[in-house]
């Protein structure tokens, strides 16, 4: 049977051994006679899975104390709604929160935004259709903003944040990591949020991460959902209802997965030396375009066209009859796609790039 390798933006591929695992204690978990899905968020066996995957990805991230790690629902989608409504109570209404317009993501973060505070798009990247992150010096953040939002990794338009943004006073960052959690080292104390949904470096999509710094917790807006409020969930071990066990159990395994393969710098490497073989293959000559300025080139989303567009559909049955499979781009900004996560094997990535070389030579 052809191997398969897996591109797609998300839900993603997973580590083999954590699939198998789940497979192997699907029906009895630890000799409990029950499955993760059928066992109470209450009972002692899913807590300790809750109590290690906490302390796993507290250990990976290297999360400081002042920092709360929840388990939410509802996507990164809901997190545009739910943040604002998190976070402006701390401000004089009408808040005002400062966005970078990077891409889609960023794009539809700030339209939700605008429905609880004043938006300032302080810097966009629209004008040269988000290849790009725009420089620093030429942001207009605003004085006392209730916070920055930036999305770290723009999934459909692969751009990528090579820093994180210096602001001023004590303006919170609040980052959208969903595409490059845990694919690289970061230094989560420069952040007063991160959040990300889980469904490409972390597990099954209906499981969202937050991790929020205290002193921004217990200052939800009256409209705020009491299942959202951060004061409400974090007082409740993320478990004020109950929380998506399955994908938490999932990202444990992950996480432990992450742990045994030398932790978040070791993937870091690998990762780097993966996005610089497909770039190189995508570089060789013009037959493949990457828009991407350099420097800000994701190494988890790699957006790429063919010069001769008609050739796409001939590409893609090509690519899948070879086992590389949901290759194609987002519709919104066609072209293809490859992304390469975490759980991508570079031998994943050297397939694709033989299949490239050898698609461009016919
Ligand atoms: N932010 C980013 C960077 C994403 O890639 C996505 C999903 N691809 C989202 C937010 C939205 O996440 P969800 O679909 O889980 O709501």
């Amino acid at each position: 049977m052809t191997q398969i390798f897996n591109f797609s933006a998300g839900p993603a591929v997973l580590p083999k051994e954590v699939l198998q695992q789940a497979a192997d204690e699907m029906l009895d978990w630890h000799g409990s006679g029950m499955s993760v899905m059928e066992m109470s968020h209450r009972g002692p066996e899913f807590i300790s899975i809750y109590q290690q995957a906490v302390h796993d990805l507290r250990e990976l991230l290297n999360v400081p104390d002042n920092y709360r790690i929840l388990f939410l629902q509802g996507g990164g989608l809901a997190q545009n709604a739910v943040i604002p409504m998190n976070m402006v109570g701390r401000n004089a209404q009408p808040a005002t929160i400062d966005f970078v317009h990077t891409g889609s993501w960023s794009g539809k973060s700030i339209k939700e935004a605008a429905r609880y505070a004043n938006v300032n798009v302080a810097a966009s990247a629209e004008a040269g259709q988000f290849t790009s992150v725009p420089h620093q010096e030429s942001w207009k953040l605003t004085r006392d903003a209730s916070y920055l939002h930036i999305c770290t990794n723009e999934t459909i338009d692969g751009v990528e944040f090579n820093f994180v943004p210096t602001v001023q006073g004590d303006t919170p960052i609040v980052a959208d990591m969903s595409s490059h959690i845990l694919s690289r080292v970061i230094d989560v104390s420069k952040y007063g949020v991160i959040f990300a949904g889980a469904q490409k470096n972390i597990g099954p999509a209906g499981l969202t991460l937050a991790i929020v710094r205290e002193d921004l917790i217990g200052h939800a807006l009256p409209i705020c959902p009491s299942a959202f409020d951060w004061k409400l969930v974090a007082d409740a071990d993320s478990m004020y209802n109950t929380p998506p066990t399955y994908g938490i159990y999932i990202a444990g395994l992950v996480f432990a997965h992450l742990k045994r393969q030398g932790g978040v710098a070791e993937i870091e490497k690998r990762n780097i030396a993966k996005a610089e073989l497909l770039y190189a293959a995508l570089d060789a000559d013009d037959f493949y375009q990457n828009r991407v300025a350099q420097d800000c080139r994701s190494r988890m989303n790699v957006p790429f066209y063919l010069r001769d567009e008609s050739l796409n559909e001939q590409f893609l049955a090509g690519a899948k009859a070879r086992g590389l499979l949901q290759l194609k781009g987002h519709k919104s900004v066609g072209g293809m796609r490859a992304s390469i996560y975490n759980a991508m094997s570079i031998d994943g990535v050297q397939s694709l790039v033989d299949y490239l070389n050898e698609f461009a030579g016919r």
